[in-house]
């Protein structure tokens, strides 16, 4: 029973559907970030694969026992692990901020159902999202993406691959001037390709069979786009600390670190050999370095330094690696920042065909996922205009000049902290969504705060009540 405005909305929605394009679009990875774009994709109409290296869904938050057999993970032929997580690890931001937006993480019953819940749940909840969602049926699993590059041909030859740099050459020799326009009708596409893993067992059998046909799938695929979201907490970044080549100790990066127990009664006693000496003038014998920090090397000069450290912000314990990614050198990746890009996600030059999810750090993740992966599909499909290439190569620009003039080494470039909401807030904008609940931004303010004072304590011991309670009824309302 329809009444007239509900029809008059009906036909305004079709409408708009109507007009939106659907494109092709390869999604990198099936962690938080690969899951909400590929809803996000979805949802716009686009039609989406996503390819993921593991066997499930989840990325960082799936445990692995295993480590690297090199535990600094300088080598780059080193058996890798993806994970980062160790084994007791609770979440560091209560879970009703930690969520999506609209599909809250509410406890269940027979799990962990505490507010900062250990990482199984986390795992549970995304496994959860993607079988809400039907995700599962998008994505490739064991399936390694290889390489993606800029693909302009007609069929679907090796040849039709660009590789020489002519392409950044014609784009750069355009010049700036309407190149949006340019670059649309050059209709930029990717050949993803990818490596599927056989499973053992699948191997065996075949080998039961003795059927041939064993080997690795290699696979190229054509897109129309592809977004990037590969997670960025697996390749190590390593202090570089003087006289550490000749150290006799152990050294490892916190990625490797799952349980405590190998370090029992492992001390500081001061020996002969192998002594640390510490700025402060302190010099102890220690058993192992373990690397939970970037090193201070890139940050530059004493003075960066000094300011680095008097504005407190959080040095980067992991590197950007796109290892599969050739652009012809469009992006890149210089200490620490990925770029040049629009807003932490668009390339000028290659947008919107090119895409990033989930690169700024020091942020609520999945809610901030969920924004930049609506924004993209409605640029996709062309519900959502972005600037000129010139407009956003410009505020690349002066973004870079800002960082500068206050003094912000450049590998804090997708450092967000403080200004994470207000960007939240115009990515929602972008697409016509509402903006960020004002009790997450206080109850992120708080979290905050109490972690600085109590952070031993403050996953059990809590005192924002108030907050905990507007947000509990309206996430219960979201569910029903
Ligand atoms: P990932 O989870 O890393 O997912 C990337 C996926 O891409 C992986 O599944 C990987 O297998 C796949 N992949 C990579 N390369 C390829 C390839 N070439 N081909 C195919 N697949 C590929 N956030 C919080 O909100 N709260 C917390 O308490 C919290 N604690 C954390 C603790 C640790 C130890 C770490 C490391 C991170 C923590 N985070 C926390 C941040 C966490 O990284 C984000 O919450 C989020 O899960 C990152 O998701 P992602 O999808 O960007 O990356």
């Amino acid at each position: 029973n329809l009444n007239g405005e509900d029809e008059l909305q009906m036909a305004i929605g079709s409408d708009k559907n109507a007009t939106k394009q659907s494109c092709k679009v390869a999604v990198i990875g099936a962690g938080a970030a690969g899951l909400v774009a590929a809803r996000e994709l979805q949802r716009e109409g686009h039609e989406v694969v996503v390819y993921e290296e593991g066997e499930k869904v989840g990325g960082v938050w799936l445990y692995n026992s295993d480590v690297e057999d090199d535990p600094l993970g300088l080598d780059p032929n080193r058996c890798s692990v993806h994970s980062s997580m160790y084994a007791s690890l609770r979440t560091n931001l209560p879970r009703e901020l930690m969520g999506y937006l609209d599909y809250p993480f509410l406890p269940r019953e027979g799990r962990d159902v505490r507010r900062f819940p250990r990482h199984e749940e986390v795992a549970s909840y995304l496994q959860d999202f993607a079988e809400e969602f039907n995700l599962l049926l998008l994505v490739k699993f064991c399936t390694k993406v290889e390489y993606v590059g800029i693909y302009r041909g007609d069929g679907n030859t090796e040849a039709d691959i660009v590789n020489d740099s002519s392409f950044k050459q014609q784009l750069l020799r355009e010049g700036c001037e309407d190149l949006r326009e340019d670059s649309a009708n050059l209709e930029t596409r990717w050949v993803v390709r990818t490596r599927e893993r056989r499973q053992a067992v699948e191997k065996e059998r075949d080998v039961l069979n003795f059927a041939t046909g064993c080997e690795d799938q290699v696979t190229d695929v054509i897109f129309d786009a592809v977004v990037i979201c590969n997670g960025h907490y697996s390749q190590p970044r390593v202090a570089w600390i003087p006289g550490l080549e000749k150290w006799p100790g152990k050294q490892m990066h916190s990625h490797n670190y799952r349980i405590a127990e190998p370090f029992r009664d492992k001390v500081e006693l001061v020996t002969e050999d192998g002594t640390v000496h510490f700025q402060d003038g302190i010099s102890c014998h220690v058993d192992v370095i373990l690397h939970c920090t970037g090193s201070w090397e890139e940050v530059g000069s004493g003075e960066e330094r000094k300011k680095a450290s008097l504005k407190s912000l959080g040095t980067r314990r992991y590197l950007y690696s796109f290892p599969f990614l050739d652009t012809h050198g469009i992006v890149t990746v210089e200490n620490s920042a990925v770029g040049p890009l629009f807003e932490h996600v668009f390339p000028p030059l290659l947008a919107p065909s090119l895409s990033f999810v989930g690169l700024p750090f020091k942020v609520v993740p999945f809610p901030l996922f969920e924004l930049q992966s609506k924004w993209i599909a409605c640029i996709l499909s062309k519900s959502s205009s972005l600037p000129s290439t010139k407009d956003m190569m410009a505020d690349v620009q002066s973004f870079e000049v800002r960082l500068a003039e206050e003094g912000i080494p450049k590998h804090y470039t997708h450092n967000l902290d403080s200004c994470q909401f207000e960007y939240d807030n115009w990515l929602a904008a972008q697409c016509g969504s509402e903006p960020i609940e004002s009790w997450r931004i206080k109850m992120y303010k708080v979290a905050q705060k109490i972690r600085k004072l109590y952070p031993d304590s403050y996953r059990d011991i809590w005192d924002d009540y108030d907050l905990l309670d507007e947000a509990q009824s309206y996430l219960l309302k979201l569910k029903t």
